[in-house]
């Protein structure tokens, strides 16, 4: 009889995530202290300084979410009403709800087939006088081509912002650094991400003057160095400093979390090499394996069939595209077709996780070859 196994760790379960020690001490040192708000302590800003030396870059502005940081940057771009913001329909609703809540508008540009990350030809046809800047999406963890996306925004003087809540130490095919060519870019410390404080969000850029106008945003556009005049508008998006201290202890184990995420996915890759009709990412070097996006025939017949043999997995990742949200009102179905596509019936996401052993990668891909033809 087959031993009853273990379902896999999950990022709601202590085995799949990585507290230890070092959060706990965090956690105590902040109460110790007394001083739980940012303003007045010392951990949000030392998790600052650390973010920008991890990412070489001159300043990070911590906040309370991932979408904090992306209203941070679409304000400090200037984005406001009668502006748009090109960006992605197959992302969190944390990369378009910064633009709505400025009062601009969001231009959806369709997405490459083999990987949902933007088309850089179809960013640059959606591209007008209105526009202010491209939101960038490294969609779970691959990098969208962000070359060519840098060039456009050149060209057109725009503001490019990289979400990478995804992508935390994502590379793209020539080992660049993803969050390092963006004016801005935005990370995310919610729960399901490469590491976690619960909610909280980096924004980090090379720009004094995007730096000043984030900085100004994220505490209600206050310059308390000034005295208490408000310059700007801005809101309360402070980041509280028990989150910043258990920050800054995860920012110590995210390069060893990425690289033990690689190391499975290359597991895996070899494993269902040659399956014909369910496929890894071609480009996977330099992947940060947020998720495993695989492309298959029918997405919701191998969800069933995986489910059956004990894998969870989400097709489509979304239930749809950004724009078919009521959230959303005024966009047409098939606005981006391969988007669509790609949600309906070709994407297969399958949970990913550090701490996911080589039995673990072993089982996952026999379920795959089980359900897959060669
Ligand atoms: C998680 C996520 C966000 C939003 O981050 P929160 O911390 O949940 O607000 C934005 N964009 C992408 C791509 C994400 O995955």
């Amino acid at each position: 009889m087959p031993e009853r196994e273990m379902p896999l760790p999950t990022d709601l379960d202590p085995r799949g995530r990585t507290f230890g020690e070092e959060e706990r001490a965090a956690v105590l040192r902040v109460l110790d202290s007394a001083v739980l708000c940012s303003s007045f302590g010392s951990e949000a800003r030392s998790l600052e300084a650390e973010m920008s030396h991890l990412y070489s870059r001159r300043e990070a502005v911590a906040c309370s979410s991932g979408t904090a940081a992306l209203h941070l940057a679409v304000a400090a771009a200037g984005a406001g009403p009668g502006d748009e913001v090109v960006t992605t329909p197959i992302s969190d609703f944390g990369t378009v709800a910064p633009v709505m809540a400025q009062g601009a508008r969001v231009k959806f540009a369709d997405v490459r087939a083999e990987d949902g990350n933007l088309d850089p030809a179809a960013v640059e046809a959606a591209i007008t006088p209105r526009t202010k800047a491209v939101i960038a999406v490294h969609l779970f963890g691959a990098a969208a081509d962000i070359v060519a996306l840098r060039a456009i925004c050149d060209r057109h003087g725009l503001v490019l912002i990289e979400d990478c809540a995804q992508a935390w130490l994502g590379e793209d095919e020539e080992g660049r650094l993803l969050g390092t060519l963006g004016d801005i870019a935005c990370f995310s410390l919610q729960q399901f991400k490469h590491i976690t404080a619960g909610d909280g969000g980096l924004a980090v850029t090379d720009d004094p003057e995007l730096a000043r106008g984030m900085r100004l945003f994220m505490d209600k556009g206050w310059d308390r160095a000034e005295g208490r005049i408000h310059r700007r508008m801005g809101l309360n998006y402070r980041m509280p400093e028990l989150v910043a201290a258990v920050a800054r202890a995860q920012l110590g184990k995210v390069a060893d979390v990425v690289s033990r995420r690689r190391r499975r996915a290359g597991q895996l890759a070899a494993a269902i090499d040659g399956l014909r009709d369910c496929r890894m990412p071609e480009r996977r070097e330099g992947h940060a394996w947020w998720v495993v996006p695989l492309l298959v025939d029918d997405n919701a017949r191998w969800s069933k069939r995986l489910l059956d043999l004990g894998i969870p997995s989400v097709p489509g990742y979304l239930e749809r595209p950004l724009y078919a949200n009521p959230a959303m009102p005024g966009y047409p179905p098939g606005l981006c077709p391969r988007a669509e596509e790609l949600i309906d019936r070709t994407l297969l996401v399958l949970p990913w996780n550090e701490a996911y052993t080589e039995d673990d990668v072993d089982r996952i891909a026999r379920a795959l070859c089980e359900v897959g033809a060669r």
